[in-house]
Formats: structure tokens, C-alpha cells, sequence
């Protein structure tokens, strides 16, 4: 039978992983979402056929996954409200929120719950997206294979064994999509310099990276060997690469990521 799973909170995450589990062909019938709000109920519950509740606890009662998707925020005040309910329940609490950690969640939540903490990002709405997760000692195996299930509806799922980690995903994929439009941007800039429509320089940029991380993935070869084998010696390729490296990109990529990091640990 299938999990029986339940939203907190019916925002852009939940009904991204929602559409995900429902197109993966979990029944809308196991999955509920809450939020104080109809307007966010309705939408989801007509699109998705799911069940809906504005009581929190009345929705967990029968869960065997909670997942948390409520704005950092709130979370505290979710956490208490649910914390007689989930202590004599048990399910496996997945949470989705920025910036707080386990131990401040299980603090929250009277401690010792089989608890996932996941960084996902925003291509997740897409279907496209990229998640850490790292799993607390109390967590079996049967429930790491049903988030990884759950999670890879919307996605790729990454475990990492040292919650500190959460902060490198953060620096690599949860913050990433920005360094890629930040990318496009000045693709799109330099492309009109040279005299094309904007509009041409942008969708030749997007399709050149949705290209090349495609190529990147179906291939066994590193990307520093796909990188030498479009560069002829002596050629476009070679020029523009070579100005890039000497302009620092590797070094400005490092340090932006490690104050990504660091952000993200003062955060939590
Ligand atoms: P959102 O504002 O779209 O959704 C939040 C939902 O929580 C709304 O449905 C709201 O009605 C509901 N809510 C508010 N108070 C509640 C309560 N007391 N009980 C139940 N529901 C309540 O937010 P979002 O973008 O979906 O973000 C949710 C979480 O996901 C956040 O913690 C955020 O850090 C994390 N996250 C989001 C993204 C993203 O791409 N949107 C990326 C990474 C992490």
C-alpha cells in the first residue's frame, strides 16, 4: 500500500513534490495537504485531487510522512502544535526549510523523531530539481528508500552523512540556479555587444546550457575532458576559456561558494 503522506504547508515546494508523486503515480488519496488557508487549499486539491485540511493535527493523525513546508518562520509554532501528535505517532518527518537545523527541529518537536532534513531548489518546480538530504540517527533504511522515493519525484536526491554538508549543497545547488542566471545574464549582454537581439542571445544561451549539461550527464567523461575536446588548439574555444581562467573564474566561484556556505551556517 502507499505511504500515506502529509503536507505541512500548501506552497510553490509542496505542490511541486505534490505533482511530482502524482505523476509518479503515488494515489491522491494518500496524500493530504494543510495550510489556514482555502486559497491555497483549493487550487491544489482541484489540480491534484488530494485531500486538504486546515487542522494540522487532524492531518497527521493517520500520516506515515510528514513533510514540513512551511516558511522557516513558522515553523517553530507547526513544530509545537504538532509535537503531542508526532511523539505518540512516530512518522517519518521530512522538512524542507532553509536554515534550520535538526537538533532546533527536534527541540521543537520534543526530540528523538525519526527526522530528514532536505535542501531542495527552485527547479524542483520544474521537475528539474536538485536536493541534499541527511537523515537522523532514528531514521531506518525502509524510510531513507521512501524519501529518496519521494523526493526524486520532483528530482536528483543526494544523501550526505554529516549534517554540516547541507551548507556545501547549499553553495552548490540550492543557491545554484542564481550563479546559472546570473550566467545567462551576462551571456545575454555580451551576445548583444556583438550584435544579436537580445532575445536571440538568450535562447541560444539557455539552450547552450540545457546542451551542455545534458551532454555532461549522459557522458562518462569528466567535465574538464568534455571542456578540452570543444577546445582546438588555437581556437574560439580555446580563447574564450583561456581568458575566463586567467580572469579568475575558478577562484571567484570558490570564494562565492564559500560565503555561501558560511551564510548558511550563520543562519542555521
Ligand atoms: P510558500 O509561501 O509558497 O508556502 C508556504 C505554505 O505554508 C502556504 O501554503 C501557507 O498557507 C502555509 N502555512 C503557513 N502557515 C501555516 C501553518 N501554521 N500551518 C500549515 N500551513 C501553513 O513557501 P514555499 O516556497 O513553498 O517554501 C516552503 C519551505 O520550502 C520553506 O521553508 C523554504 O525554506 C523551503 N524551500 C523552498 C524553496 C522553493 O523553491 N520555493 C527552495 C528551497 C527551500
Amino acid at each position: 500500500m502507499a505511504s500515506r503522506v502529509t503536507f505541512i504547508g500548501a506552497g510553490n515546494m509542496a505542490s511541486a513534490i505534490i505533482g511530482g508523486m502524482i505523476s509518479n503515480g503515488h494515489p491522491a488519496t494518500a496524500i493530504t495537504a494543510t495550510s489556514p488557508s482555502d486559497a491555497f487549499l483549493e487550487p491544489i486539491h482541484e489540480r491534484y485531487g488530494i485531500r486538504t485540511n486546515t487542522d494540522n493535527t487532524t492531518a497527521v493523525r493517520d500520516a506515515d510522512i510528514v513533510v514540513l513546508a512551511v516558511k522557516p518562520q513558522v515553523m517553530r509554532d507547526v513544530c509545537e502544535g504538532l509535537r503531542d501528535t508526532l511523539q505518540r505517532q512516530r512518522p517519518l518527518i521530512i522538512s524542507v526549510a532553509a536554515g534550520l537545523d535538526a537538533d532546533t527541529l527536534q527541540a521543537w518537536l520534543g526530540g528523538d523523531l525519526p527526522l530528514i532534513r532536505c535542501m531542495p531548489n527552485t527547479p524542483s518546480l520544474v521537475g528539474a530539481g536538485a536536493a541534499g538530504l541527511f537523515a537522523s540517527p532514528q531514521v531506518s533504511e525502509e524510510q531513507r528508500t521512501q524519501a529518496t522515493g519521494l523526493l526524486e519525484a520532483v528530482g536528483l536526491v543526494e544523501w550526505v552523512e554529516e549534517e554540516g554538508l547541507l551548507d556545501a549543497v547549499t553553495a552548490v545547488s540550492g543557491s545554484g540556479p542564481a550563479y546559472f542566471f546570473l550566467m545567462f545574464e551576462a551571456m545575454e549582454e555580451a551576445g548583444v555587444k556583438l550584435g544579436l537581439s537580445a532575445e536571440t542571445a538568450r535562447r541560444l544561451a539557455l539552450q547552450t546550457a540545457l546542451g551542455a549539461a545534458r551532454m555532461a550527464q549522459g557522458s562518462d567523461l569528466t567535465p574538464a575532458r568534455l571542456k578540452r575536446n570543444v577546445m582546438s588548439p588555437g581556437g574560439t574555444t580555446e580563447r574564450a576559456v583561456e581568458y575566463l581562467e586567467h580572469a579568475g573564474l575558478r577562484d571567484t566561484m570558490a570564494k562565492a561558494m564559500e560565503a555561501c556556505a558560511r551564510r548558511a551556517r550563520e543562519m542555521a
